[in-house]
């Protein structure tokens, strides 16, 4: 097969992994992948994320770079949150392929042949499905809250339990990571991308050590990003449940109309009016915050701040990568001088 132009020089895969505090981990990530992606034997990068993390990992990160020049690394200068590390995972990986994997050693690297194999029917983006699967009951309930949402609300189909464990071709990833949107939901927009996607089983272990970085709210919150973020249905249940109310107001006010002319009695409890008032204006309040929620959206659009600030790179040539605050530096490095 002839690498086209382009390709020349580019590794074959890049193994692209987000960290955040995970100094108990990486070492033994590099030491689990080498021999793995060894064995396939084509050329590859290891590539981390390091998202602001407060712990050893920027130290052992520089270690691990200065010993092996395929491991690769970009240093955010604090966190950002996981969707922005792997953004420049997808936008600073060289390899034709991405594997993506969690940085607690949670897929371990030794199932990455079975990713590679399925690649080979014809697929741009395989997922790894967790088969008994190691995480905490809660941790597993968000995850399926995330799955009917985009199933039933986004009309997005995921085939069930897919893990951020995947293999993605370059240009796929990269073209998801350079969307204008700021906030993405990768599995959403590899789904929007028309990629053909594949499946494979593979084993899922509980973290090696640390604790995981996610706790209910942020899971929730996360949720309600997502279900705001690729679809406008809430609005349109808004407009329903108005519709509902406003029925069921017509329905009463008629009531009451014939109750008078019927029998002669008119105004009746002072209470029900009460609660009609207190509901009413709750759901008023709640339909608000949802249409805030959609310009709020609009608004940190409309900044187009970059996701991220870069503060290092290790074993990167000067002109590789992407760094969204180049333009900014350079002109404030010229105004300074
Ligand atoms: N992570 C990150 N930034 C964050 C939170 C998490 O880069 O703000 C990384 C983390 O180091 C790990 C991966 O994302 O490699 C998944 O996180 P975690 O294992 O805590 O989540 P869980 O396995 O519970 O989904
Ligand atoms: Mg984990």
């Amino acid at each position: 097969m002839t690498v086209p132009a382009a390709d020349q020089g580019r590794p074959t895969y890049s193994v692209v992994v987000p960290v955040y505090n995970e100094e108990g981990n990486v070492e033994a990530l590099v030491d689990r992948v080498v021999p793995v992606m060894e064995e396939v034997g084509a050329p590859f990068e290891i590539l981390f994320v390091d998202d602001g993390s407060k712990d050893a990992t920027p130290k052992l990160l520089r270690k691990l770079a200065e010993a092996d020049a395929r491991v690769r690394v970009v240093r955010f200068s604090r966190n950002y949150g996981q969707e922005a590390a792997v953004e420049a995972l997808y936008l600073n990986a060289r390899g034709r392929w991405l594997i993506q994997m969690d940085g607690d050693l949670q897929n371990p690297p030794e199932e990455i042949p079975k990713l590679l194999a399925k690649k080979e029917e014809g697929y741009d983006v395989v997922y790894g499905i967790r088969e008994g699967r190691q995480d905490s009951l809660f941790r597993v309930a968000a995850s399926r809250g995330m799955q009917w949402s985009m199933k039933n609300l986004m009309e997005i189909e995921l085939p069930d339990d897919v893990s951020t464990f995947r293999l993605m071709s370059g240009p796929v990833a990269r073209l998801v990571a350079a969307l204008p949107e700021r906030r993405k939901f990768f599995s959403a927009l590899l789904v929007w991308s028309g990629a053909r996607i594949g499946t494979v089983g593979v084993g899922h272990a509980a973290r090696q050590a640390g604790t995981t970085k996610y706790n209910f709210g942020k899971l929730l919150n996360h949720t309600f990003d997502l279900v705001v973020g690729f679809s406008s249905k809430p609005l349109r249940y808004l407009g329903t449940m108005g519709f509902f109310f406003a029925s069921a107001g017509f329905l009463l006010g008629a009531w009451t109309i014939v109750r008078k002319l019927v029998w002669g009695y008119g105004a009746l409890g002072w209470s029900s009016i009460f609660a009609a008032v207190v509901v009413l204006s709750g759901v008023q309040l709640m339909a608000l915050s949802v249409i805030g929620e959609y310009i709020a959206r609009i608004y940190v659009q409309a900044q187009s701040r970059p996701l991220y600030n870069i503060a290092e790179r290790l074993n990167f040539k000067d002109d590789e990568g992407h760094q969204p605050f180049d333009e900014l530096q350079r002109r404030s490095l010229e105004e300074a001088s």
